[in-house]
């Protein structure tokens, strides 16, 4: 008889899913910008990024409202490797007066009990950070701030609603003079999440099952569209409460549902909330049995005074009833009580009737944390899942059956997913105080990454005074008295003119003093038909000849030669070439080059000095196999303004952005001074890596520059170009990370044997970290790749570190070119200049972001130019076999 009356509230596993279902879709929504405002599920953001890792530490208060009792908590963490931790609370009486009063008297009261709590614990001394447990649902925009939407449960305080409950809180204490800083706003569900994952990591869902009922999990930020930022994740607070509130579930829901929510706080609120928690199971009960009893199913049809009253039964009842274990006994006491007269029959139905409605709270409960986890499964992109649920609330805790139940539902409905269901020791409170611990933790975390990186953080007037300190030294390095002790030492390369199209023939082209050493066959072809053609081919240099004897480095050199030459099937014709040599070389006329001094990666010895294009002949001469004719040694910004210029007249500089970083430009022969001459313009290779020796940029400069300087092959030179080129870029982050490892902030503190390896993170990790279409868990696979076991923080701290290093390599980048396009303005004489820069570089055409912050920092520093960026292709080769041709042109018109 009871199974037919109570059909409705049976339900099949078929209906759990269709439920199940449903409250996925009701969670797309609540996530949605769009679909949020009308959706009853409100998912709200907490601003919880993080869960505890186990380094939390200090002392800690909380006060927890909302739950079935009003308690003070104090917390000490440990951060002794044991996830230790102390807890000591007092509870405090809820009077009715205050939760059906007003807001002022709400706060007054916690404040009071708060002071209390801190002069038993002898606390009042000192100034603690407090969390605030508040379990209702609120609209958050950080942590320490809340607005409360409106009240549910037993709760119902005037002038409350829509106001931001800290400030009140606050308010509150400061007039009480309490001494504590209120530092987070935790729902119960928050807070259960983080007592549990305290002690088990994979916690990441925490579930209320008590006087109200909630759940809260780990949602993607990217899916979180009230929120901005893609980064990591953030705990989400269902308030699933109020699922069906639009009618979703009204086909579920029985005629006893409904008058037991006309009769409540809140009629029409939280229908899913009155059909699970335990503030509703035995009024529902009373409901059912007053109906059945006046249908004459029990108790003789005689109905009595208490059974009319609402509130008589209550959840303690109902679980006394379902000790099946104790018989009838329970039972039978709890109606007399009632003065219902039960006979065994009765006794035996109303047990029944307990049981079909806490079960059907269980399976409820169970559908809907089923969605969840099926979500979460569904992030991750797993097919299996194992994770953590940690759970509070007296019904969950102390009815016999419902934990059990609830288990053995969710699996069955999500056989996928792995659960270990965690219950929360001393739940809310204890995690109000977690997610302060970590709040504190990630503040003091954040202010020592933002004093990292703050020295990476350049002002415009930094920038600025870059800019102006950067012309400062390209004149002397034209000037004859200042000249020979310049460190951007303005080398004249003998390049006087752009081509002009009408150069053609074959040509040989060498690269070297890049990433790959190259041999290369140039097609020119003039007029009409006007092209280039090229074939090359790419040789390694390994480290011990970059760095052995120069005669070597030049024999193996001959020997790259001779193999392309062979391959080519070319090595009887005495071709002109053109030797791209990217190092700092002091030239007396373009076919003479005396090496000033190794950059980059290269070392050779008995090379600085002398003449590179007699090297290269005397190894040619040794081999005695073909000859060449070296036309010009070139240097690779020269090649790559050349090869834009072929296309652009306009084109007057060559920037370099790779391995090295290195600028060139069309000088007014007049201003250089250490050359005969005032008529025309030579290009100037200005080598600007050298910016920055003598120490004038010092002030700029970070202990992790000064770490990546001694580190190199070539300490204290170069020290403009170890900030901006792609050589070094990874290697600063390295440092970086190092640092802040050390200081506890990354990798769990952890130093591991990868991250000791000078050169592991190379530049183009860099481009791939911050690439914004990548993903955070992709980040972390680059990182595991490099052997750096990272978590989410972590990624997201390097990537962090990636940004600011990128960031200022682009900036002062465009502060010294800049500094070069405003010469060029002010040596034309006019008031705008349009001027074309050829760059050639993978930092620049990679990296995501380096090219773009370049060309920003160059507008603003030089408003009056307008600069076009024009990528070259192959500025080393086909540059090099234009400037030959151009030379041969010349020679011999000469001749
Ligand atoms: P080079 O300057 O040696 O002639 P490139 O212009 O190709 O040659 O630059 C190579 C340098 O660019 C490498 O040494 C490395 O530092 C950097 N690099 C390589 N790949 C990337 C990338 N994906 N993003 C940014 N920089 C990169
Ligand atoms: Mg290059």
């Amino acid at each position: 008889q009871v199974d037919r009356f109570l059909y409705h509230m049976r339900l099949s596993d078929d209906v759990l899913l269709d439920v199940m279902a449903r409250f996925q879709a009701e969670m797309v929504k609540g996530l949605g910008r769009d679909t949020n405002p009308t959706a009853t599920v409100k998912m709200l953001p907490s601003f919880v990024r993080s869960l505890p890792d186990g380094s939390e530490k200090g002392d800690f208060l909380a006060v927890d409202l909302g739950g079935s009792q009003f308690r003070a908590h104090r917390v000490k963490v440990f951060d002794d490797g044991k996830q230790s931790s102390q807890l000591e609370s007092k509870f405090y009486p809820t009077p009715k007066e205050v939760i059906h009063g007003n807001g002022a008297e709400l706060f007054d009261y916690i404040a009071d009990c708060l002071l209390d709590f801190m002069e038993t614990k002898n606390l009042k001394h000192k100034k603690l950070p407090l969390g605030f447990t508040f379990s209702f649902p609120c609209k958050q925009t950080k942590l320490e701030e809340g607005v409360l939407l409106g009240w549910t449960k037993h709760f119902k305080v005037r002038g409350v609603q829509d106001t931001d409950v800290v400030n009140s809180l606050r308010k509150a204490l400061e007039k009480h003079k309490a001494n504590v800083d209120v530092l987070a706003l935790v729902n119960d569900t928050v807070g259960t999440m983080m007592t549990c994952g305290y002690d088990d990591q994979r916690c990441e869902v925490g579930l209320i099952i008590g006087t109200g009922t909630n759940a809260c999990y780990m949602e993607e930020m990217r899916h979180i569209d009230l929120v901005e930022g893609d980064e990591g994740r953030m705990c989400i607070n269902t308030e699933w409460g109020a699922f069906g509130d639009d009618g979703a579930l009204d086909d579920l829901r029985t005629e006893f549902d409904r008058e037991l929510d006309l009769g409540s706080l809140n009629p029409g609120k939280q229908l899913f909330e009155k059909m699970i928690s335990s503030l509703y199971l035995g009024e529902l009960v009373r409901l059912i049995l007053l109906k059945m009893t006046k249908e004459g199913l029990l108790f003789n049809g005689k109905v009595s005074t208490a059974l009319l009253t609402k509130g008589k039964i209550e959840m303690k009842h109902v679980f006394a009833m379902e000790k099946y274990k104790e018989g009838l006994s329970n039972t039978k006491e709890i109606l007399t009580e009632l003065n219902l007269f039960p006979s065994e029959e009765d006794c035996i139905a109303v047990q029944h009737v307990c049981t079909i409605v806490s079960f059907r709270s269980a399976n409820l409960c169970a559908a809907a944390l089923a969605a969840i986890l099926t979500r979460l499964r569904e992030n991750k992109k797993l097919l299996r899942m194992r994770t953590t649920v940690g759970i509070d609330g007296g019904l969950y805790k102390t009815h016999p059956q419902y934990a059990k139940r609830l288990h053995k539902v969710v699996r069955r409905l999500v056989p996928n997913c792995d659960v270990r269901f965690l219950l929360s020791v001393s739940g809310s409170g204890k995690g109000a105080a977690m997610v302060t611990a970590v709040a504190y933790r990630l503040a003091a975390q954040r202010k020592q990454i933002d004093a990292a990186l703050a020295p990476f953080l350049l002002s415009l007037e930094t920038l600025r005074e870059v800019k102006s300190k950067m012309r400062t030294e390209l004149e002397y390095g034209l000037k004859r008295e200042t000249q020979a002790s310049a460190t951007v030492k303005m080398l004249p390369t003998y390049v006087c003119g752009t081509p002009d199209g009408t150069e053609k023939g074959k040509f040989l082209a060498l690269d070297l003093g890049g990433t790959n050493f190259r041999v290369l066959l140039v097609k020119i072809r003039s007029g009409r038909r006007r092209s280039v053609q090229m074939y090359n081919k790419i040789f390694a240099i390994p480290l011990e000849i970059m760095q052995g004897t120069g005669e070597e480095l030049f024999d193996h050199i001959v020997q790259c030669i001779a193999d392309f030459l062979d391959y080519m099937g070319i090595k009887g014709a005495r071709l002109p070439l053109g030797f791209t040599f990217s190092f700092p070389c002091r030239q007396a006329s373009i076919d003479k080059g005396t090496l000033v001094g190794w950059t980059k990666g290269f070392k050779a010895t008995d090379c600085e000095g002398e003449d590179v294009v007699d090297m290269l002949r005397e190894a040619i001469r040794r081999r005695n196999e073909f000859d060449l004719d070296i036309v010009a040694v070139v240097n690779d910004t020269v090649g790559t303004m050349m090869t834009c210029g072929y296309e652009d007249p306009n084109c007057e500089i060559g920037l370099i952005a790779g391995t090295g970083s290195n600028v060139c430009y069309m000088e007014d022969m007049k201003n250089i001074e250490i050359l005969e001459g005032n008529e025309g313009k030579m290009c100037i290779n200005t080598e600007w890596g050298g910016f920055g020796d003598n120490g004038c940029i010092d002030n700029i400069r970070t202990k992790y520059d000064k770490e990546v300087d001694e580190g190199s092959l070539n300490p204290g030179k170069q020290r403009y170009e170890k900030m901006t080129s792609g050589m070094y870029l990874g290697e600063i982050v390295r440092q970086i990370l190092i640092d802040l490892t050390k200081q506890g902030l990354l990798f769990r503190g952890q130093i591991s044997e990868s991250l000791r390896k000078r050169g592991i993170f190379e530049t183009k990790f860099l481009s791939q970290i911050e690439s914004d279409r990548l993903a955070l868990l992709q980040v972390r696979r680059i990182l595991q790749q490099l052997g750096l076991d990272s978590t989410c923080e972590d990624s997201i701290i390097v990537k962090e570190v990636c940004g600011a290093v990128s960031k200022r390599a682009a900036q002062l980048c465009g502060a010294g070119l800049a500094a070069i396009v405003e010469k060029k303005r002010e040596n034309r004489g006019v008031e705008r200049l349009q001027i074309t820069v050829g760059v050639d570089g993978t930092l620049y055409k990679l990296h995501p972001h380096f090219s773009r912050v370049l060309r920003e920092t160059v507008k603003e520093l030089a408003p009056q130019c307008d600069v076009t960026f024009m990528l070259s292709e192959d500025g080393s080769g086909k540059g090099a076999a234009l400037i030959t041709a151009v030379a041969k042109r010349l020679h011999n018109v000469g001749q």
